[in-house]
């Protein structure tokens, strides 16, 4: 959020108003809070703009990339009114194998299939009873197969991160603005219930001002393991061919490349706190690398000193920090951190000048409602400001994959492309949020450099509105 709104929502609505604070932030109530009506059209999709776009009766859905992710987003898609499960694209047999039969064990169709090579997606592309694509191929993969997919006129759910390069990122961008044709970041991340609830008490005023953000990706991941559903494959040594899953294509990034490889997990939930891109934007960044021992260790104590894989030299630093600065005075601090041993976090904080969050220890503290100086227990501010997305639908989210939050990321997307209108986290939003890692990269590089942040969106930042999440 930016000042403005911030102090507007604190100072001007009372916060003793608790009937105001707990009630639903409606699109409508938020617009009206942030004296933003009148610009109300200026995100409406385009296809809203030119005139009412008829929904359509059913989504049609091709899937590239049927992995462990892609499946997981079949598992989900498939669950949702009128989604059909049209096409899917891998080159691996056994992806295929697995995603048919869990088709016909939930009594539906057989999808087509494209499995002659990396390039046979562009037939399903070529395909007019398609009406949108998921993507969740390696990496290198993502943007290719995003503008091919934007160039045929399918609407795109993109996995994170969205690009390697930054070409990559200006890539999509410029593809979007040609076409027309929407992409969604699938930042799943965005929808946790913790996540979802913060982002409603910032909105509204509850921890101030907000100044300073932290988030990452801090996620053990020297043993990446495959796991079938019967038994697990891998122990983290072997990568590459020998490896099954993300190892096969994961650990080589580790290995070329010194930066933060995955920063949208830690970024989008901040972002959308502070409406980047819409009202907001980045500016410029510094990244600082520590040395890199965790995977080397890990292959000597797994394989031996004379594993061959012993002898590679991971160019990753252990841990990567980024300090980001933002137009609108906040900075944001992210911490890659995936190659040593460590519990699971994203490590979020978001701090204001009334109060902070953080989900480490799941604590907040609110200036004049907490006890000076001593942390709350999170979970009652969880469960007063729990996201009507939540509190609604829950229960149906349970059953999907990360906690529930894979469930909304792909209702909303299917949403976009049934009611033909632009995402809650757009082609902007993606290019931003995983440009973060080659200027990581750059600034590393140049010895911790500053560099500046593009600005993706030419400017629009200035008149973009906040969409997300916005009921
Ligand atoms: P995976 O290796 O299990 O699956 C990738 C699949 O892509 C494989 O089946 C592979 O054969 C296929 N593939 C490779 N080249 C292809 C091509 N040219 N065309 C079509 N398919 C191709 O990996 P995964 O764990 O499923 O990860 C896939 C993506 O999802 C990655 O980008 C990853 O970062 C992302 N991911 C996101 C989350 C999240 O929480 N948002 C979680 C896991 C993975």
């Amino acid at each position: 959020m930016n000042a403005a709104i911030c102090l507007f929502v604190s100072y001007i609505l009372p916060l003793t108003d608790t009937a105001m604070q707990n009630a639903p932030l409606t699109r409508r109530r938020f617009l009206q809070q942030s004296s933003l009506l009148a610009a109300a059209t200026v995100f409406a999709g385009p296809a809203l703009l030119k005139g009412r776009a008829r929904p359509l009766a059913g989504v049609r859905l091709g899937f590239i990339g049927v992995g462990l992710r892609g499946r997981n987003h079949v598992q989900v898609a498939m669950q949702l009114p009128g989604v059909v499960i049209k096409a899917i694209a891998d080159p691996d047999p056994d992806a295929i194998a697995r995603t048919q039969a869990m088709l016909t064990g939930a009594s539906q169709a057989q999808a087509l299939a494209f499995s002659k090579g990396d390039h046979d997606f562009e037939n399903l592309l070529r395909r007019d009873d398609i009406d949108a694509v998921i993507i969740a191929t390696p990496w290198e993969w993502h943007t290719p197969q995003a503008v091919a997919a934007m160039r045929a006129g399918k609407p795109v759910g993109l996995e994170v991160p969205s690009v390697v390069t930054l070409k990559d990122a200006w890539d999509l961008v410029n593809t979007h603005e040609k076409t027309g044709v929407h992409l969604m970041c699938l930042e799943n991340v965005c929808y946790r219930r913790d996540v979802l609830a913060v982002l409603n008490m910032v909105r509204q005023g509850v921890l101030g001002d907000i100044v300073h953000l932290e988030g990452g990706y801090e996620h053990d991941l020297r043993e990446v393991k495959f796991n079938d559903g019967k038994s697990f494959y891998g122990n983290g040594v072997e990568f590459g061919e020998k490896a099954r899953s993300e190892a096969r294509w994961r650990t080589a990034h580790s290995v070329s490349r010194n930066g933060d490889l995955y920063p949208t997990h830690g970024l989008g939930p901040v972002a959308e706190m502070i409406d980047l891109n819409r009202g907001n934007v980045m500016t410029r960044l510094t990244s600082y690398a520590t040395k890199s021992t965790g995977l080397h260790q890990y292959v000597v104590d797994h394989g031996g000193p004379d594993h061959p894989n012993a002898k590679v030299k991971f160019k990753l630093g252990d841990i990567v920090t980024t300090q980001i600065a933002c137009a609108g005075g906040q900075t944001i601090l992210l911490t890659h951190d995936t190659n040593l041993p460590r519990p699971y976090s994203l490590g979020f904080r978001v701090q204001g000048n009334r109060g902070l969050w953080m989900d480490v220890a799941k604590s907040i503290y609110v200036e004049g409602v907490s006890k000076p100086h001593q942390w709350d227990a999170f979970q009652p501010w969880q469960d007063k400001y729990d996201h009507p997305y939540w509190k609604n639908e829950g229960e149906k989210a349970a059953s999907a994959g990360h906690g529930g939050m894979d469930y909304f990321v792909i209702k909303e997307f299917v949403e976009s492309v049934r009611e033909r209108k632009a995402p809650p986290m757009d082609v902007y939003d993606a290019a931003a949020w995983s440009a973060i890692t080659p200027l990581s990269e750059a600034s590393i590089a140049a010895g911790s450099k500053t560099v500046d942040i593009p600005d993706f969106t030419r400017g629009k930042w200035k008149t973009r509105r906040p969409v997300f999440a916005l009921t």
